[in-house]
């Protein structure tokens, strides 16, 4: 199809039609100039030399405290999102997390709402909640504490009305509880055979992935008024059509793609395209990257720089170009060459919607 745009420029009294054919020849976009945001990091380090990066490639990040520890273990993890924040607000936006130490006992609720507020004041624009709400944490009876417990009920209703964003990584990819042969995607294959204590099909006493996602579903459905992200495709990775189905019965939540671009690669090309480009709107481009303190032979600076070699180029390779590419990790696979409204939106716009504030100073 020809588009064509049609520009009035009034020059020194006179209208100059300007014709401009866009098909065919459209502008690529280009990697370094165009706005980005990881929306799903892990930056634990008070090296701030990778801001530089940052800078250099217009990248934004949204790093994510995670996992439901102790508070003191929280607070580590806490200060070092919220005083990069400080520091680069309009580039590192953060999420907090709660403890579940104490969990039914009186006091619980109160003191996490108390504990959210803070964390609200300081700068965090989202919550996160991880997977061992679901699969570790159990309640007095040995039940599993499940994300739809009532008990967790003010404490969304509380991320609600603040107009917070509740930021979820539930399950795991359904491989982990199948078996090695019927895995999906090679990275699986090798991650559960090397982590039997992790590999759920071993471990049939615990939540099986239906029930992780059916618990899901039910809270989303007694709080329609909560944002919801769900981290790694909402653990729904391994078909563009189970996703599509949720996203369609959840027109307001939205999935990061961290960690998962993978499951993409190995799905129908043109129905992986088709899928991206229905659900523009909510669908958010992340990667599940970690940036940490190591030795000062290997600054922050050196670990992203890795990053944006073996990660973020390859990924807009893989969404911006129409190549064939064969490696041994993905196997054969073809690049998507998503228009670049699109990208625009998984880049940047769905992130900016879904997490309120990013960017800005609290
Ligand atoms: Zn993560």
């Amino acid at each position: 199809m020809n588009l064509f745009r049609f520009l009035n420029l009034r020059l020194k009294g006179y209208t100059v039609l300007l014709i401009v054919f866009l098909s065919g020849c459209s502008q690529k976009p280009d990697f370094k100039t165009f706005p980005k945001i990881d929306a799903h990091v892990h930056l634990e380090t008070s090296d701030d030399s990778f801001v530089q990066v940052l800078k250099e490639n217009n990248f934004k990040l949204m790093t994510l405290v995670t996992g439901s520890a102790s508070q003191p273990v929280i607070n580590e993890e806490f200060d070092f999102a919220k005083a990069l924040h400080d520091k680069y607000p309009e580039f590192i936006s953060f999420a907090t997390t709660f403890s579940m130490d104490g969990f039914g006992e009186p006091g619980w609720q109160q003191r996490t709402i108390e504990w959210l507020q803070e964390s609200f004041d300081k700068g965090a624009i989202a919550v996160k909640v991880w997977k061992d709400i679901g699969m570790t944490f159990r309640d007095k009876d040995s039940s599993f504490i499940m994300i739809d417990d009532e008990r967790f009920d003010p404490v969304w209703d509380f991320i609600e009305a603040q107009n917070k964003t509740l930021v979820n990584h539930i399950g795991e990819p359904r491989n982990c509880w199948l078996p090695v042969d019927s895995m999906t995607v090679p990275g699986d294959k090798k991650y559960y055979s090397n982590h039997p204590q992790y590999y759920m099909y071993l471990h049939p006493g615990y939540p099986s992935h239906q029930e992780l996602m059916e618990a899901r579903d039910r809270m989303l459905k007694k709080h329609p008024g909560l944002r919801y992200v769900g981290c790694h495709l909402g653990s729904m990775e391994w078909d563009v059509n189970v996703q599509a189905k949720w996203l369609d019965n959840h027109p307001d939540c939205a999935l990061d793609m961290a960690s998962r671009i993978e499951h993409f690669k190995v799905q129908d090309p043109d129905k992986v395209r088709k899928f991206i480009i229905k659900y523009q709107d909510q669908l958010l481009y992340a990667t599940d990257i970690s940036v940490q303190d190591e030795n000062p032979d290997f600054t922050t600076r050196n670990q992203v720089e890795e990053v944006l070699n073996q990660v973020w180029l390859k990924d807009w390779e893989y969404f911006t170009t129409d190549k064939i590419i064969e490696n041994s990790s993905s196997g054969k696979y073809k690049c998507l060459n998503l228009p670049v409204s699109v990208l625009s939106k998984i880049y940047s716009e769905n992130a900016l919607k879904m997490y309120p504030g990013f960017g800005l100073k609290r």
